[in-house]
């Protein structure tokens, strides 16, 4: 096996941004354009599915009771309340994905991101942001998926969420959305390239170095 193949181990991504932002439609297309490279994580909630969403697809549906029995399990990894429900990452698949060297993607909002870099030190943070505010209220309004209350708590989030964004790594604009997964597609594959992610080639290249030192 080649070096840089040995050294493949997954990068954990979480991507958070304003509900509306447009995270799903930038993960959506990620993965459509690169399904042996990335797998999106699956979260559970405690919220209703939106019209066309299914349990175990987007999100695993489950009651009030249902998760807090995850959480009693030690099931998750992290889990938070956001507009009146609970929203968490089952832990087994993501360590899976990642033993596996796939590059795993979180798409969770800030309290949870915050809670993952504290599990795992190494993971990249993301925010996405649409270009402006104005455009995040269309975007909201336009998707049609809430009625104007819940619209409200959501941008009313945005702003304290805004708040957090000096704690990621990346922030993404997602105007044009293809060159927006581009970008995205870019940093997380640039990761790979890390001193810390590529420790064992760095020593079997030192060994051998050595060997060619001593004229062997
Ligand atoms: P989030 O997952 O962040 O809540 P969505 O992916 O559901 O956001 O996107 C919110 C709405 O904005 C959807 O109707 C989607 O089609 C639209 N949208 C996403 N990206 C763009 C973009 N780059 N330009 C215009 N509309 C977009
Ligand atoms: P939505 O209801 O629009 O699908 O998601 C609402 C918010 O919950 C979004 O900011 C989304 O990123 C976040 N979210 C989704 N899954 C999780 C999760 O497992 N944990 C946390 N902390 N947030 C999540």
């Amino acid at each position: 096996m080649k070096g840089k193949q040995m050294e493949k181990k997954g990068i954990l991504t979480v991507v958070s941004g304003f509900s509306g932002s447009g995270k799903g439609t930038i993960m959506k297309q990620l993965i459509e354009e690169h399904p042996d490279t990335y797998a999106l994580s699956i979260s559970a909630t405690t919220r209703a599915p939106r019209t066309g969403e299914r349990h175990g697809k987007e999100y695993f549906f489950v009651s009030a009771e249902e998760f807090e029995q995850m959480i009693q399990e030690g099931e998750l990894i992290e889990y938070a309340q956001y507009v009146n429900h609970y929203y968490g990452t089952p832990k087994d698949y993501v360590q899976k994905q990642l033993e596996q060297g796939k590059d795993v993607i979180l798409e969770i909002e800030i309290q949870g991101a915050l809670k993952v870099k504290e599990a795992y030190p190494d993971t990249l943070l993301l925010f996405v942001s649409p270009p402006s505010a104005k455009e995040l209220k269309d975007r909201l309004v336009g998707r049609g998926t809430e009625e104007e209350s819940v619209i409200d708590m959501r941008l009313s989030r945005a702003w304290q969420e805004a708040q957090g964004v000096e704690n990621y790594d990346y922030f993404v604009i997602n105007d044009d959305l293809s060159e927006c997964v581009q970008q995205v597609h870019s940093i997380i594959q640039n990761e790979h390239a890390r001193v810390g992610k590529n420790q064992v080639l760095i020593e079997t290249i030192r060994t051998e170095l050595k060997r060619f030192a001593k004229g062997e």
